[in-house]
């Protein structure tokens, strides 16, 4: 389950709890929290915690592979008969 950050979203109106900040466990299929469960006061939702994004890379191309020294092997057309 992913741990969400929520902070007030007014920092003048609001409980010691989410003045800080406060973590919350809530599954995927709950909308987030709009309001603070102490005080009912707004608060917004910070990033997640130890939520690492994955890093899309795009595939190596054959030349960028080359270039960091990889050897790069690739299938040749091997049977391939032209009539004649
Ligand atoms: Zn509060």
């Amino acid at each position: 389950m992913p741990i969400y950050e929520y902070v007030a979203s007014d920092p003048e109106d609001c409980c010691p709890a989410c003045r800080r900040g406060f973590e919350i466990r809530r599954p995927l299929s709950r909308p987030p929290l709009e309001t603070c469960p102490v005080c009912k006061k707004p608060v917004r939702k910070l990033l997640a915690k130890g939520v690492s994004s994955p890093q899309i890379s795009k595939p190596l191309s054959v030349s960028d592979a080359k270039k960091a020294g990889f050897t790069v092997l690739e299938k040749r057309d091997e049977g391939t008969y032209e009539k004649l």
